[in-house]
């Protein structure tokens, strides 16, 4: 399906079926897979063969959709996890262990931000964050000689930053280091990282890409660019022997292309078990049908939204990449051409109290921890999914105490305006 459009590989990616097969990708509901012989069974354990053994390490209905996804960032290999979070943990970790290092943009997803500055850390993986417009020379600075990989979000959640992807990819790559991009917000619909040089690519697929609420995921795919053995002194678990698989070597066997996601799953998925059900696969998959048919009225709503509340005079401030008068502006033009997304976030001249106020206020729009949906939806992320952070790490992430996050659904865009300038007049009636 590579040849094909994106549209194309939305619809019809990742599973073709025979003659006589069903038309959509079936839900295997089973924990397990029999054989006929121990032998056989023995071959897969030893990844001598490939096939299905326990769904806890990989299941049919999860990999046509992740093939799918593969084929939509432009990878060679994906693999589905059970959320978001447990892609970035898993990509971090198949290369990075106690005692190593990761650089990390300092304006990501707070839950993601408390994975690697608390959880991580635990672990014993230390983590510098670097301002997402840092220069080059800031970003090698804060390389050390035990730093495994780079980080960064294409379009921030939710201080909607735009990633100088290429800058973070040149300082990857100028340190024999891979850079890891979590392209949830973009979609590959807006923004295909692998071709401005990222080597891995991490989704929580319960945003845009399931796109109706329905069942959280995630995603890994790997572009099979990085060259694990030309640095083979800083991935020895890639380009060692893995005695837990009688001593073979995933970069030697799966190549460039199959090492990252061959090592995760076999080793990662088997011991962490963070797999996404079958059910939730299926449910994923439909999503993705649609994906590059929503994609483009999500940027519509968001632009539209952005630019009636950059008009009004009880709005500070916007963020959209969308508006030209936005500090990312020329970063949005270069990596999302066709539009970044439908989130938008603001801030109302009358701070926090207003922004909650104003939230309260809204009839269409949905208080929700949630975003990037087929109905619109708000939330105020320094009282709920940033909360564990401080002012000073709030500012560093470009989340101010007063920002609102306005994620733009797929209804009508004058129903949305109308729906903000009602709770922006009923703002006002109570000041
Ligand atoms: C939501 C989100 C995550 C976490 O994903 P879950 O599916 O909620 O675990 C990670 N990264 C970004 C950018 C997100 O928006």
């Amino acid at each position: 399906m590579k040849t094909y459009g994106k549209g194309t590989q939305a619809v019809q990616g990742g599973y073709r079926p025979g003659s006589g097969q069903p038309r959509q990708v079936p839900i295997v509901q089973s924990t397990t897979f029999k054989y006929d012989t121990g032998e056989a069974m023995g071959r897969l354990f030893d990844l001598e063969d490939s096939g299905y053994f326990y769904t806890r390490l990989q299941n049919p209905t999860n990999d046509a959709v992740a093939a799918k996804i593969a084929e939509l960032e432009g990878g060679t290999a994906a693999m589905l996890t059970s959320s978001g979070q447990a892609a970035n943990l898993l990509a971090i970790f198949n290369i990075a262990s106690a005692g190593d290092h990761v650089v990390s943009s300092s304006s990501i997803y707070g839950g993601t931000y408390n994975l690697f500055a608390v959880t991580m850390k635990k672990m014993g993986i230390d983590f510098t964050f670097v301002d997402p417009d840092a220069s080059l020379e800031e970003i090698q600075a804060a390389i050390r000689p035990n730093t495994k990989a780079i980080f960064g979000e294409t379009i921030a959640n939710p201080a909607l930053t735009v990633l100088d992807i290429e800058k973070f990819a040149k300082a990857a790559h100028d340190n024999g280091i891979p850079l890891i991009i979590d392209n949830t917000f973009a979609t590959p619909v807006n923004c295909r990282p692998f071709e401005w040089g990222a080597d891995i690519v991490t989704h929580s697929t319960t945003k845009y890409m399931d796109g109706h609420g329905a069942a959280v995921g995630g995603a890994i795919v790997d572009s099979g660019n990085f060259d694990w053995m030309a640095h083979a002194e800083k991935f020895p678990g890639l380009t060692t022997p893995d005695d837990s698989y009688h001593g073979i070597t995933y970069a030697e066997k799966f190549g460039k292309e199959g090492a990252f996601i061959t090592k995760a799953t076999a080793q990662l998925m088997r011991d962490f078990g963070c797999i996404q059900s079958p059910q939730n696969a299926f449910y994923l998959n439909l999503g993705l049908e649609s994906l590059h048919v929503r994609m483009p009225r999500h940027v519509e709503n968001g632009q539209a939204v952005a630019e009636f509340l950059s008009r009004d005079p009880r709005v500070f401030e916007v963020f959209y990449s969308g508006l030209p008068e936005d500090r990312y502006y020329e970063l949005g033009q270069k990596y999302l051409p066709n539009g970044g997304c439908g989130v938008v976030s603001f801030r109302l001249k009358g701070g926090r109290k207003a922004a909650e106020q104003f939230m309260g206020a809204l009839k269409l729009a949905a208080i929700e921890t949630h975003v990037a949906d087929a109905r619109t939806c708000v939330l105020h992320p320094a009282s709920t999914t940033h909360r564990q952070m401080t002012e000073e790490e709030l500012t560093a992430a470009g989340i101010y105490p007063d920002l609102v996050r306005f994620s733009c659904g797929l209804e009508d865009s004058k129903d949305l305006i109308a729906d903000i300038s009602q709770a922006l007049d009923s703002i006002d009636a109570s000041a």
